[in-house]
């Protein structure tokens, strides 16, 4: 029986590397796979892939209005379907995906966030906690060594952001995993030195 997996992580945690290696693991096999991520994933080449140790591949885009069940039959038949950036999927996309799984037998393998840099879920993301079959952390750590769970947002002056929108297009914003207690930690910090 096919599943809904998500394997989500923090920032830096390699989630585009295992997509793509999962990828390449189900190809090795002879099975199809249809390999996605969101639209609203701006970052160099919208339509690539791209992980920090050098690995990239060409995805096709799925806009937040595109209805998925329709967008995977135009694309073909496939075996599989991978996803990167899952969190910014629509909830209604995801249930998409659950239908796939239930109705066709197609896994589907969604990596991606849980949280955003404020601690909050991403829709996308929480949707896919309700639905998976499974659900793997893919663990990455702060630099005191504790496991890092979340997604500290900086400025350009090197300060952790408190407020904002949970998507910010073409920001020059860097994220860091953290963990908790450091990320509370060095805000209260920040607090203190601009009193
Ligand atoms: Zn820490």
């Amino acid at each position: 029986m096919a599943k809904l997996y998500f394997k989500y992580g923090a920032m830096g945690s390699s989630k585009s590397a295992q997509a793509l290696t999962t990828k390449f693991n189900y190809e090795e096999k002879g099975m199809s796979v249809w390999l996605i991520k969101p639209g609203t994933d701006t970052r160099d080449g919208a339509d690539i892939i791209r992980s920090r140790i050098g690995l990239s591949q060409k995805a096709q885009v799925i806009q937040p209005d595109d209805d998925i069940i329709k967008a995977y039959h135009d694309a073909g038949s496939y075996d599989v379907i991978i996803a990167d950036e899952a969190q910014f999927l629509t909830p209604k996309q995801i249930e998409g995906l659950r239908k796939l799984v239930d109705e066709e037998d197609l896994p589907v393998l969604c990596f991606g966030l849980r949280t955003d840099f404020l601690t909050h879920f991403f829709p996308g993301a929480q949707r896919l906690m309700e639905l998976a079959d499974s659900i793997t952390e893919i663990k990455t750590i702060c630099e005191c060594g504790r496991k890092a769970t979340v997604n500290a947002r900086f400025d350009d002056k090197g300060r952790i952001i408190t407020e904002g929108d949970q998507v910010v297009l073409g920001g020059n914003d860097r994220y860091t995993a953290m963990c908790h207690r450091c990320w509370k930690q060095r805000i209260k910090e920040q607090e203190a030195a601009s009193k």
